[in-house]
């Protein structure tokens, strides 16, 4: 595979961009090698600046659940643009985004929407300590809820502790109030809540946590948290940046049939344009400025292309079937794979949610929470991804990355990728056992 042209770019972008890049990850830090530069998409191709070819299961990094370039999303945006791009005014286009959403989904009230994921679950945090009039939050190391200050934070030893702040410029004192327990450990949760249950505000937590593996939860287990936070007048906030749109419509929350008090939406919602957004019941989002006294604005929030591209993607995805076919997709899929790694008798587990799969390079039946995930394991990714790339296969370039499947990912494409990973799982184990 030759990338000249993605190396000399990168060349370039190192001497504008810390690292080379706008966001960590597209660095490649944890594969190793060149990233490359993307320069067009269409269906669940992308095209990188050298011409080479890829099935692309990082999508964006979950945004693009219509694939590349889609059709009625181009359209729609299109159509926006040719009305100015911004006013700083309320449009019709955020009407109808949020009349799409809030219709169809069985427990949001009233939305406000904002334009990143980071900015719905910091909104959404201040939301709940704002009803609430509390100060503690409660988060689960292995759950990534963007990069405001409060939830950059990593668990200390113990089973329920005060994060240490996972990054410089973090003052200690705006995560004095950030309390951190273990996914899935029941003990860690009745333990919280039996010290601090007074204070906490909220309880916020990926209920499909899809940013370190796929940590899958039990219904059990988020229906406790549920009545932990009824008992003790906490809100429980679902973080469906990921999840939303995604293993269903609405999300995991109506997956698993649990009512959150506040739910935070990002990536799909926006088509592949950048928008947030967090909902609740008429009485918590009456908290929210101009109605209540929760501080919260944004210069480009509701913005009009955006909400055009959201509001097309909506709409396809309130299609008959659609999830059905996303899951009846991916489970195919994924079953190739894993009938592979069985015949084949490798410690190596791959899992999936709706249309979320993730490689876990480990033999557990069930991985729950993120101290279940071998580091070590972890490296034969580097030479998987690298293989799968040189084969056409686009994976997000960390082993603690999930995949996705669009619905522009055909059966045939889906078949020929399962075939390739196969080939490259076996090239990764070829001098292992
Ligand atoms: C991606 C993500 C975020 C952050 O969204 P950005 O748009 O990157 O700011 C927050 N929470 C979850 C669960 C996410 O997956």
């Amino acid at each position: 595979m030759n990338t000249p042209n993605s190396a000399q770019l990168f060349e370039e972008s190192k001497t504008y961009f810390p690292g080379g890049v706008n966001s960590p990850v597209r660095a490649f830090r944890s594969v190793g090698g060149t990233p490359l530069f993307m320069v067009k998409g269409d269906g669940c191709h992308i095209f990188d600046a050298d011409h080479n070819k890829y099935i692309d299961f990082c999508c964006s990094w979950g945004p693009l659940i219509l694939g590349h370039n889609h059709p009625a999303i181009k359209k729609s945006i299109v159509e926006a643009v040719e009305n100015g791009t911004s006013f700083g005014a309320p449009t019709i286009q955020e009407n109808q985004l949020a009349k799409l959403i809030i219709e169809n989904h069985p427990y949001l009230e009233r939305i406000r929407f904002v334009s990143s994921g980071t900015e719905a679950v910091m909104s959404a945090i201040r939301l709940a300590r704002g009803f609430t009039g509390r100060d503690k939050i409660v988060k689960f190391e292995g759950c990534y809820h963007g990069h405001s200050d409060a939830l950059l934070v990593k668990a200390g030893s113990g089973l329920v502790t005060f994060g240490q702040s996972s990054s410089a410029g973090v003052p200690k004192s705006v995560i004095n109030d950030t309390l951190v327990l273990p996914l899935d450990n029941l003990e860690a949760l009745a333990a919280c809540f039996a010290e601090h249950g007074k204070d906490i505000a909220c309880v916020l937590i990926e209920p499909v946590p899809a940013n370190n593996g796929l940590l899958l939860q039990t219904r059990r287990y988020l229906q406790k948290l549920r009545s932990l936070c009824d008992e003790h007048g906490a809100l429980l906030i679902f973080d469906e940046v990921i999840s939303g749109f995604r293993v269903g419509f609405a999300g995991a929350a109506g997956l698993y049939r649990i009512n959150p008090d506040i739910i935070t939406f990002g990536k799909i919602i926006g088509g592949g344009l950048p928008v947030g957004a967090y909902g609740a019941r008429k009485e918590i989002m009456a908290c929210i400025s101009p109605e209540g006294d929760v501080y919260q604005a944004g210069t480009l929030s509701g913005n009009p292309v955006a909400m055009s591209a959201g509001r097309a993607a909506i709409t396809e995805l309130l299609m008959p079937n659609f999830y059905r076919k996303q899951t009846q997709k991916t489970v195919k899929f994924v079953r190739a794979i894993r009938k592979h790694l069985v015949e084949k008798n490798y410690p190596f587990k791959i899992f999936s949610i709706g249309s979320i799969f993730w490689l876990s390079f480990s033999d557990l039946p069930r991985i729950s929470n993120s101290d279940q995930i071998s580091s070590e394991k972890m490296q034969l990714f580097k030479r998987m991804f690298h293989y799968l790339l040189r084969n056409g296969v686009y994976l997000g370039p960390s082993g603690y990355e999930v995949g996705f499947v669009s619905s522009q990912h055909s059966e045939a494409d889906l078949e020929q990728a399962a075939a390739i990973i196969c080939k490259g799982i076996d090239h990764i184990f070829e001098d292992v056992i």
